[in-house]
């Protein structure tokens, strides 16, 4: 069975479970405790911070532990909620990850702008150039890289517009750590991440906010995380997180992810040619190496799906929050595909483990399965 569904979830790696060991053998105080057990876990979990920060580009005290990126995105959201000027709008791209765009619409209403993106899925810089000129919002929300597409977002231009205007600018990084250099995003002053998107364990994620701005707790209990969240820390899985964004960082140092961006392009080269009417969707712009969004040519996605999965092929619709269901999906319809298109699509997200030979054995699983659904 080859797994190409590594935007929902990748497969834990052996430094991140050593280092989830290690941790849960060697430290088992309560990072608030007041005695030498606490003191040590204490330490190692500002260690754990420090080295988070080093690879954001961060004030240590910014990073707050979190039980994921839904947490963390709703984390960020509420405490504006909080904090905002009653009349203030936020605006968020039209292709956020569900767990912004609600939580944005829960607390805003119609205080809610969506960002429009064009026909392949980039946030329009245009509108956003002219509309910040004439209205200031209280937060702009940007993601790095698309989950469903994996087209990367001009999240710098719009980082340094924001700094231009004095604008808060968050942006979620879930899709971007460990597969594009972390460097820079400490500058934006709320980011969100989480570990199981890149080799790291679930349940663990961040929320970077600068230390001076007492980000409002969603959950009421103790006072960890400066009292910004409340609940024990769990030092474990924060440490096999680190361990595996430094294997990504390293292996990206190397250059590594431009060899595999290369297998993903003959693939999708392969798949225009071999299996016809199919389109891939936002072609055009800059992808993360890893992710082929695909309009398939017949056939609703959930048989084509369910068919690769016979295959031995692991893959998927879109965001893992709609897969089960043949449902629109909200990205291809902000960029503008028609009803009966937004329910072809198909997602391969590859992993750092993916060799070349599995694109290709992808590509043939997908001309057999064309030949299937086609009635040949
Ligand atoms: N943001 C993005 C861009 C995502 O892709 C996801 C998950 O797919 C999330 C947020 C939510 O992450 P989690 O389900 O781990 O909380």
């Amino acid at each position: 069975m080859l797994y190409f569904d590594h935007n929902a979830t990748a497969p834990v790696i052996r430094e991140a479970r050593e280092a989830w060991l290690e941790a849960t053998e060697k430290i088992h105080g309560n990072p608030s405790s007041p005695h030498q057990f606490g003191h040590a876990a204490n330490k190692a979990m500002t260690e754990a911070r420090e080295r988070l920060a080093h690879y954001l580009g961060c004030h240590p005290s910014d990073i707050i532990w979190t039980s994921g990126a839904t947490e963390a995105n709703n984390m960020c959201i509420h405490h504006f909620a909080e904090t905002l000027d009653e009349k203030a709008d936020v605006w968020i791209s039209a292709i956020e990850h569900p767990c912004v765009h609600d939580s944005t619409k829960h607390y805003f209403g119609k205080r809610a702008r969506l960002i429009p993106v064009t026909h392949d899925g980039v946030v329009d810089m245009e509108w956003f150039t002219n509309e910040i000129a004439d209205t200031r919002p209280g937060l702009v929300a940007v993601m790095c890289a698309n989950n469903e597409t994996g087209v990367i977002q001009p999240w710098r231009e719009v980082l340094a517009i924001c700094q231009t205007y004095e604008v808060p600018f968050f942006t979620d990084a879930v899709q971007w750590l460990g597969k594009m250099p972390a460097e820079g995003l400490g500058e934006c002053e709320f980011v969100t991440g989480a570990a199981h998107k890149f080799g790291g364990p679930r349940g663990i994620g961040f929320l970077k906010a600068p230390h001076k701005s007492r980000v409002h707790s969603l959950l009421y209990g103790g006072k960890q995380e400066r009292g910004q969240r409340a609940g024990t820390e769990n030092l474990p899985i924060i440490h096999s997180m680190l361990a595996a964004l430094e294997v990504r960082e390293r292996q990206m140092a190397e250059g590594n992810h431009e060899t595999r961006a290369e297998w993903k392009e003959k693939f999708e080269r392969l798949l225009l040619r071999q299996v016809h009417g199919s389109t891939v969707v936002g072609a055009n712009l800059p992808r993360l190496w890893n992710t082929t969004s695909a309009l398939m040519p017949e056939g609703g996605q959930l048989r084509w799906v369910t068919r690769l999965d016979k295959a031995g092929f692991a893959v998927s619709t879109g965001s893992a929050c709609t897969t089960g269901k043949e449902e629109p999906s909200h990205v291809l319809s902000a960029m503008g595909y028609k009803a009966g298109q937004v329910t072809q699509v198909l997602r391969f997200s590859s992993g750092w483990e993916t060799t070349a030979a599995d694109w290709e054995a992808l590509e043939k699983g997908l001309v057999k399965v064309h030949g299937e659904v086609h009635g040949k």
